[in-house]
C-alpha cells in the first residue's frame, strides 16, 4: 500500500501528463490537429510559465522555461542544416539541459529580478553562445561530444552520443534521488520534464512535433509549481501533515457517522524550555510521523502548535479506541534521543526526563494525551464533535496525561 502511494506521488502529475501526450503522439503521429495546437500551445505554456515564475518568485521555473525555449529554437534553427550540425545541436542540448536541471534542483530560490537572478540568467544565455563559438573556432569539440567510451552501442531510435545519453541518464537518477530526499514537487517536475525533453530529442527533425513535446515539458513544470503552491496551502511545512485548512475542507466531506480525536503532546512547553525550540521541532516531527501512520483508516492533521486531529470517517468510538491506544503506546515507547546539554539544565519535571547515555545522548520519553468523541444526537456537526473531543482531552490531561479519554 505504501509502495503504491509512493509510486503515485512520484508519477503524479508529471508522469501522467507525459504519458497522455506520448499516447496521443503514438496513436496519431501526423495528426492535423497538431498544426492548430502548435499555433497556441507553446506560447501559452511559455507565457504562463514565465508569468508564474516572475509573479510568484519561482525563478527555477522561469529559468527552466527559458532553457526549454532555447533548446527548442536551437533545434528548429538547425533543422535545415547539414546532418553533422543537427547532430551537434541535438547532442549539445541533451548534454546541457539535464545538467542545468540538476543545477536548478540544487540551488535555492533567490528571485529573478536581482543581481543573482541576472547573473544566473547570464550563465544560461552564455551556454549556447559558447557552444556556437567553440563549434566555429574549435571543431574538435564535436569529436569530444561523440567519443564512444562505453562498449555499448545505443539503439537506433536514440540519436544521441554516449556522452549526451549518459548526461540524461545520470541526471535523471540524480534528480530522482533529490526528489526522494526533498519531496519537492518542482524536482518531480524536472524529472518528468526531462523525460519528455528526452522524448522530444529522440524526435529531432520532426518539426512541430518536437516543439509540441518540449511544450509538454514546460507544461509539466508549470503544473508542478501549481502543485507545490497547493501543498504549501494545505500541508504543514514542519510535519508534512495536512494543515488546519485541509481539516476544514475534510469536515465538509464527512459521512453521517464519524469519530474525531484531538491529540496533544504532554508538557511540551517544558520540553522546549529545557532542550530548545529546535529539539522541540524534531519531537513534533517524530510524533507527527507516528500520528500519520495511525490505524483504523484515520486521517491525520496538524491542528496547530503541538496539537493534532485524527478523523475516522464512518467509524464509531468503540472501533477507534484500540487504534488510538496503540498510537499512544507507540509514541510512549519510541523515545527520543537528545544531546545531553540542554538550555535549562537541572530543571526537574515529570515527563521530559531521561537517562544519560554514553556519548552525551539522552533518551527522553515523549507522551501524548488523546480525547475522542463521535457524532451522535448531542454532537451533530464536526465542530461540535471537535469540542467534545477537546473536553475529553482536557479530562485525559487532568487525570494524569499519557492516556486516551472518551
Ligand atoms: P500540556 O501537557 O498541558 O499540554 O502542557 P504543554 O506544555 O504541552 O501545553 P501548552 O499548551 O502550555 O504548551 C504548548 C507549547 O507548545 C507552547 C509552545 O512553546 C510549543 N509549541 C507550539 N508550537 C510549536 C512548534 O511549532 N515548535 C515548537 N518547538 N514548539 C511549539
Ligand atoms: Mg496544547
Ligand atoms: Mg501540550
Amino acid at each position: 500500500m505504501v509502495l503504491v502511494k509512493r509510486f503515485f506521488s512520484f508519477f503524479m502529475p508529471g508522469g501522467f501528463l507525459f504519458l497522455v501526450v506520448a499516447a496521443f503522439i503514438c496513436f496519431d503521429f501526423k495528426a492535423r490537429w497538431l498544426t492548430d495546437v502548435v499555433q497556441v500551445y507553446p506560447y501559452l505554456v511559455v507565457g504562463v510559465g514565465l508569468l508564474l515564475g516572475w509573479r510568484f518568485n519561482r525563478s527555477r521555473l522561469f529559468f527552466a522555461i527559458i532553457m526549454l525555449v532555447a533548446v527548442d529554437r536551437a533545434l528548429w534553427l538547425s533543422e535545415t542544416a547539414p546532418p553533422d550540425v543537427v547532430s551537434f545541436v541535438t547532442n549539445a542540448a541533451a548534454l546541457l539541459l539535464p545538467l542545468n536541471f540538476v543545477v536548478l534542483s540544487l540551488i535555492h530560490e533567490r528571485g529573478i529580478i536581482n543581481l543573482r537572478g541576472w547573473w544566473r540568467l547570464f550563465l544560461i544565455i552564455m551556454q549556447p553562445l559558447v557552444l556556437v563559438f567553440l563549434y566555429k573556432t574549435r571543431p574538435e569539440v564535436v569529436v569530444w561530444l561523440n567519443i564512444e567510451f562505453l562498449p555499448l552501442p545505443l539503439p537506433d531510435f536514440i540519436p544521441l552520443s554516449q556522452a549526451s545519453f549518459s548526461a540524461v541518464f545520470v541526471s535523471s537518477i540524480f534528480l530522482v534521488g533529490q526528489w526522494i530526499r526533498t519531496r519537492d514537487p518542482l524536482i518531480n517536475g524536472f524529472i518528468w520534464a526531462l523525460v519528455s525533453a528526452f522524448f522530444a530529442l529522440t524526435m529531432t527533425g520532426s518539426g512541430m512535433l518536437t516543439t509540441f513535446i518540449f511544450s509538454t515539458s514546460g507544461l509539466i513544470l508549470v503544473v508542478s509549481v501549481l502543485e507545490s503552491a497547493y501543498g504549501m496551502a494545505f500541508r504543514d511545512e514542519l510535519t508534512g501533515l495536512p494543515s488546519r485548512r485541509a481539516l476544514n475542507e475534510h469536515f465538509l466531506k464527512l459521512p453521517g457517522s464519524y469519530s474525531i480525536a484531538m491529540l496533544d503532546i504532554d508538557f511540551f512547553k517544558k520540553f522546549n524550555d529545557r532542550y530548545g525550540h529546535d529539539v522541540g521541532d524534531q519531537v513534533l516531527k517524530m510524533v507527527a510521523s507516528h500520528i500519520a501512520r495511525v490505524s483504523g483508516g484515520g486521517k491525520s492533521f496538524r491542528y496547530g502548535g503541538e496539537e493534532f486531529t485524527v478523523s475516522f470517517p464512518g467509524k464509531g468510538i468503540d472501533e477507534v479506541l484500540p487504534c488510538l491506544e496503540k498510537l499512544r503506546q507507540n509514541i510512549e515507547s519510541s523515545g527520543f534521543a537528545v544531546r545531553g546539554h540542554g538550555r535549562a539544565k537541572g530543571r526537574k519535571d515529570n515527563r521530559a526526563k531521561g537517562n544519560m547515555q554514553a556519548g552525551g545522548e539522552k533518551q527522553v520519553s515523549v507522551t501524548i494525551s488523546i480525547g475522542v468523541a463521535e457524532r451522535n444526537g448531542n454532537y451533530n456537526t464536526p465542530d461540535h464533535v471537535v469540542k467534545a473531543a477537546d473536553q475529553a482531552l482536557y479530562r485525559a490531561k487532568s487525570n494524569g496525561r499519557n492516556q486516551v479519554a472518551v
